[in-house]
């Protein structure tokens, strides 16, 4: 047991080498009695402008801590400051099933969520075999960095697929909604694997897409040390369960793939939400599917500059604390102007508009930036959460097909050669074309075009934004949409689709062997999320499955 210090203040000038002395000033003890102590969370308060400053939680160790904290009530030294006994729950893995398995266990997909499944399968002594259809990440890289500059679209490795799947040239923003030690464990993993290590508590954690091809390589390196295997450039594209048309027999026996058949009784399917090929098959071979809502919406882009002075006030802070951030959210669905809230999603400080394209004929935007956030552009999703009822009909794949009308008109004003859509915020809140040369922006040396956003999008989403951009604008004084333009369409939030899993095994409820995970499954959101999902699978199928060759 150990005690859990939390909201002790330092002001920007202060160091983090002071802390022993500010745990000791507020437990009323001598410093040289402090035992080991670590930073819990680390977060920065800019809520009043003249006092921004970071927030502590501190664990720390010493003598008779029961003691110490009946002190603290009782004196209250620093009366802010909050103490508490603090124990953290450990990380456990459970102990290997009984059931044999014939053939190692498969994951399809090296995104996080394949990746760390991989990782904790490997860890256990399953030897798994990871599938990917993309390239390893040194490749994806050139392939990427040669469609940025105007070269094709290689369908299987882009920004969407290939090693580390989207995950790789994510923002690596690492914030995650739930906590616990799964998520402590894959943060854990992250920093070991050439993440830092101060993505275990900082609050709003980031590492930037040119710092998650080392660490996709560094996990993948673990993998490979532990007994598994990874085959680059091999997309499954069939199911074998057994003879055709008979119930009984949907256990699965194996996976066809472009590089030919293997054979499995364990697959772990993590192919993200843009696969829409493995999509259709998992519909033609029976697996139970449903529709899902999705966040869907475009971008904006402003000058980081406006982002900095809105968050942190007349100071130029943004030379120590980075460029600022911001999460906003306009609530109208229970108002009635519009159903739909409109909320900021994956917001990129000092970053890059991408083109987050994985099919020839399609166009679709996202966010992304460096480690340094040292661009002039602010950028975020504006987004609405899209439900069935929306998709115009009850088809399963009706949300797949309402994202490539959109994507598809905008490949269309993209000059077929994904030119991104730009809009000035203001013609589009005019409701008129904007014309003439194109605003400044950090998307990539294909290019921009001028166009008419609102025809990008559905009229739902349409509505949504003419009613909470002015909402967000007057929040911030009228300068959230000062000099910002608007791209589009940004279709794919998350997954349309949801593969269906019984809660308890985490396994799908018809076809046995088969575990859903991570995004495209529709169970996670987000680098860390995902990741956490691939974790609690690898769980589940350790603690039934044993190891193959035990
Ligand atoms: C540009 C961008 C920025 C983002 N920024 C952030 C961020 O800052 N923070 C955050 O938390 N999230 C972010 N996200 C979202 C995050 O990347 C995803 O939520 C996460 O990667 C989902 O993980 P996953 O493993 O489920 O799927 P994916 O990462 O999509 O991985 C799926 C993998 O499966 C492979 N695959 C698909 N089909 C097959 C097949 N048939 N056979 C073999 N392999 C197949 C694909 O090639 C891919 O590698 C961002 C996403 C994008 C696109």
């Amino acid at each position: 047991m150990s005690l859990r210090v939390s909201n002790i203040r330092l002001s920007l000038d202060q160091p983090e080498a002071i802390l022993p002395e500010k745990l000791a000033a507020i437990l009323r003890v001598p410093g040289d009695i402090l035992g080991p102590w670590r930073i819990l969370r680390k977060s920065l308060d800019a809520r009043d402008k003249d006092r921004i400053g970071f927030v502590y939680s501190i664990e720390v160790s010493l003598a008779d801590e029961e003691g110490k904290l009946a002190q603290w009530a009782r004196d209250r030294a620093m009366p802010e400051a909050r103490v508490e006994l603090y124990l953290e729950p450990p990380f456990v893995m459970p102990q290997p099933g009984s059931r044999p398995l014939s053939q190692r266990p498969i994951v399809v997909g090296s995104g996080p969520a394949g990746l760390v499944a991989a990782y904790f399968l490997a860890e256990r002594g399953y030897r798994p075999l990871l599938l990917e259809r993309g390239r390893p990440v040194r490749d994806r890289i050139h392939d990427v960095r040669a469609f940025d500059a105007g070269g094709p679209l290689n369908p299987e490795s882009n920004y969407l697929f290939g090693e580390g799947g989207a995950g790789t040239f994510s923002d690596g923003k690492l914030t995650c909604r739930s906590s616990g030690p799964d998520v402590r464990r894959v943060l854990e993993l992250f920093a070991d694997c050439k993440g830092k290590p101060s993505i275990l508590y900082e609050y709003r954690p980031h590492l930037g897409s040119n710092r998650l091809p080392a660490v996709v390589k560094a996990i993948r390196r673990k993998i490979e040390a532990l007994g598994g295997e990874i085959r680059f450039s091999c997309r499954v594209e069939d199911f074998d369960l057994g003879e055709p048309g008979c119930v009984s027999a949907r256990r699965l026996r194996g996976v066809g793939t472009s590089a030919g058949y293997i054979p499995a009784n364990v697959v772990v399917l993590a192919i993200g939400h843009s696969a829409r090929d493995t999509y259709e098959m998992l519909r033609r071979r029976g697996v139970p599917m449903t529709p899902k809502p999705f966040q869907m919406g475009i971008r904006i882009e402003q000058p980081q500059e406006t982002v900095n002075r809105v968050q942190y006030g007349a100071e130029r802070l943004e030379t120590r604390l980075g460029a600022a951030d911001y999460s906003l959210i306009s609530r109208s669905a229970s108002k009635g102007a519009s159903r739909h809230d409109l909320f900021t999603f994956c917001m990129c400080a000092g970053g890059h508009v991408i083109p987050s394209v994985a099919g020839p004929g399609f166009f679709c935007t996202n966010g992304m930036s460096l480690s340094d956030r040292d661009t002039q552009f602010a950028n975020s999703g504006l987004m609405i959460t899209v439900h069935p009822q929306d998709f115009g009909d009850a088809d399963l794949f009706a949300g797949i097909r309402l994202q490539e009308v959109y994507e598809r008109k905008a490949f269309e004003v993209g000059r077929g050669d994904y030119r991104c859509p730009i809009q000035l915020t203001a013609d589009f809140l005019s409701r008129r074309a904007s014309k003439g040369q194109p605003p400044p922006s950090s998307y990539s040396r294909r290019q921009v075009v001028t166009a008419d956003i609102s025809e990008l999008i559905p009229p739902v989403i349409l509505e949504a934004l003419h009613h909470g951009l002015p909402i967000l604008n007057h929040r911030w004084q009228g300068r959230f949409l000062r000099d910002a333009t608007l791209v589009g369409p940004e279709a794919r939030g998350s997954s349309p689709v949801r593969i269906v899993r019984d809660d308890a095994t985490r396994a799908s409820p018809e076809i046995e062997g088969l575990y859903p995970v991570g995004e495209g499954a529709g169970y996670a959101g987000g680098i860390v999320s995902a990741a956490v999902d691939g974790l609690r699978t690898a769980k589940a199928i350790v603690a039934h499955y044993a190891a193959p060759g035990t």
